[in-house]
């Protein structure tokens, strides 16, 4: 998010499609871009459930040019963690895209930049080092997108094909702890340009709800579709290093609690207490 200069970490695709990266329990990932057949994208033809849904039409805060500010209230409800996918043809379709390109791979290859000074050679290892410690499980972990990402990655998609139109959007996740279950407040902020405009991030609306005890659970961006050469790139899992400036300031001014970029397949997660180790502009 918030990269006014150069395309969104079209430095740190240089990585490396090898899988296995993470600790834990990694996701079965194919290792490199994998050639597409008509049989491969039939084995891959998913699905989406109703269950995977938000219960209410968001509220729209505000509304300018293409540019929105949404807002759900709702209650917390464990499949929004879980890994089913929305029943949304658009989604499905992108994720078949991608699939039928061999692309949907943790650690996505893109076309590499070629510096155009020593500074943005800099700048380019700095995203590489933010990529690695991502792909390491070092600071944060990847794992496959879950129910409430995928909604919100979805709705940008929706509004704006990824494949087509790349964009990002904001999104910020509150919680206030209630006996029974938790209630949420969703923010969505996007435009039908690559990057939301600051009046749509929602940082007024979480500065008003954290004052009265929300804790800001993490604050979500995407990163949106590259290229390599005639092939599609999914979106690096990882926190830019403008991406590291923004959230290290929001922990200290708002709390936020983590911060999270999805791909519409991967998501990196990291928690506040992580974003020292990352690299900053
Ligand atoms: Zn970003």
């Amino acid at each position: 998010m918030i990269r006014p200069r150069l395309p969104d970490c079209a430095p740190i695709l240089t990585l490396l499609a090898v899988a296995c990266a993470s600790a834990g329990d990694p996701p079965p990932a194919p290792v490199g871009r994998e050639s597409s057949s008509p049989a491969a994208a039939e084995r891959s033809a998913e699905t989406g459930s109703e269950r995977c849904r938000l219960p209410t039409s968001p509220d729209t805060l505000r509304a300018e040019d293409g540019a929105v500010l949404l807002r759900w209230d709702v209650p917390d409800d464990p499949v929004y963690s879980g890994p089913l996918l929305p029943a949304d043809s658009a989604l499905l379709a992108y994720r078949a895209a991608v699939r039928a390109d061999g692309a949907d791979v943790p650690w996505p290859v893109a076309d590499e930049p070629t510096p155009r000074s020593d500074a943005e050679a800099d700048l380019w290892r700095d995203e590489r080092f933010n990529a690695d410690l991502a792909r390491s499980g070092e600071a944060g972990k990847v794992d496959r997108i879950t129910c409430l990402e995928a909604l919100l990655f979805a709705l940008q998609n929706r509004r704006r094909s990824q494949l087509v139109h790349p964009t990002e959007f904001l999104a910020s996740v509150l919680r206030l702890e209630r006996e029974g279950a938790d209630s949420l407040v969703v923010l969505f902020g996007a435009d039908l340009e690559m990057f939301p405009p600051k009046s749509v991030y929602g940082f007024d609306v979480v500065e008003t709800l954290v004052k009265r005890g929300w804790r800001w659970s993490y604050a979500l961006h995407n990163h949106t579709t590259q290229r390599e050469g005639d092939h599609i790139a999914l979106g690096t899992p990882a926190l830019s290093t403008s991406d590291v400036q923004l959230v290290r300031s929001l922990a200290a001014d708002l709390g936020l609690e983590a911060a999270r970029v999805t791909n519409g397949f991967w998501t990196y997660r990291v928690p506040a207490e992580q974003f020292g180790r990352l690299r900053s502009r």
